[in-house]
């Protein structure tokens, strides 16, 4: 049976959502917050009202969510169980794996009892998501690194991930160049914009037109980039 999808309203604590259903063969009732809205996923006979009283019941956090997409400058991180964690511009849960470990999904699932069940502080669950975070960013920014740092006929650089406050990243006068770990969180075009910005300093340890010149090689357009990432604060 092929997949179904339809454009639905549900009325949230007095406000109209447009949110995306589709239906296949499933056996529980998914949710998904991100820049594109609502998204959810349900077994393909499911009654409407069904799908409504669950939204219902989530009213709080799917207005709160939703309303967080909206201001995406926000990078703020809430630590909890029902958090949403943005990984390159999309958005990730917790959830149990059937052998009881935790994981990261892409989708909000009805696992979230068995979740609760296990009682982690916020400290557990802030120590599991930033290593996953540091995990994904170690092994996307090398990936990227290497993708361009040829295109610039540098040899590849090392680099550290960094907790920077108010920078995206540098690179220092021994060609070590420093992400900020929570460029992860962000879409791969805009990872790609600093990886690109910073491997150009290890030509040009400046921002002159030369530099500049560098960085629009490698990555065209880098202007409408870098307006996105000052959004960003
Ligand atoms: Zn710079």
């Amino acid at each position: 049976m092929p997949t179904q999808t339809a454009t639905q309203i549900a009325k949230l604590g007095g406000q109209e959502i447009t949110y995306t259903l589709t239906r296949s063969r499933r056996r529980s009732i998914g949710l998904q917050i991100s820049q594109h809205g609502l998204r959810i996923s349900a077994p393909l006979h499911t009654p409407l009202s069904h799908i409504d009283s669950v939204l219902q019941q989530k009213a709080g956090w799917i207005t709160k969510k939703l309303a967080q997409w909206q201001d995406k400058k926000s990078l703020a991180l809430d630590w909890s169980l029902d958090a949403t964690y943005p990984l390159l511009g999309e958005p990730w849960h917790m959830a149990l794996q059937p052998a009881g470990e935790l994981a990261m999904i892409r989708s909000f699932d009805e696992e979230l009892p068995q979740l609760h069940a296990i009682g982690l502080t916020s400290r557990q669950i802030q120590t599991f998501v930033m290593g996953w975070y540091q995990q994904q960013a170690i092994t996307c920014f090398k990936q990227r690194i290497e993708l361009y740092a040829p295109e610039l006929a540098i040899p590849i650089p090392p680099f550290r991930l960094s907790q920077a406050k108010t920078r995206w990243g540098s690179c220092n006068s021994r060609g070590v160049i420093s992400l900020n770990w929570r460029l992860i969180q962000l879409p791969l075009h805009l990872v790609d914009y600093v990886v690109a910005h910073e491997l150009a300093h290890l030509i040009e340890m400046n921002h002159s037109k030369t530099f500049w010149n560098l960085v629009e090689d490698i990555y065209p357009n880098y202007q409408v980039a870098r307006n996105k990432l000052k959004g960003y604060g």
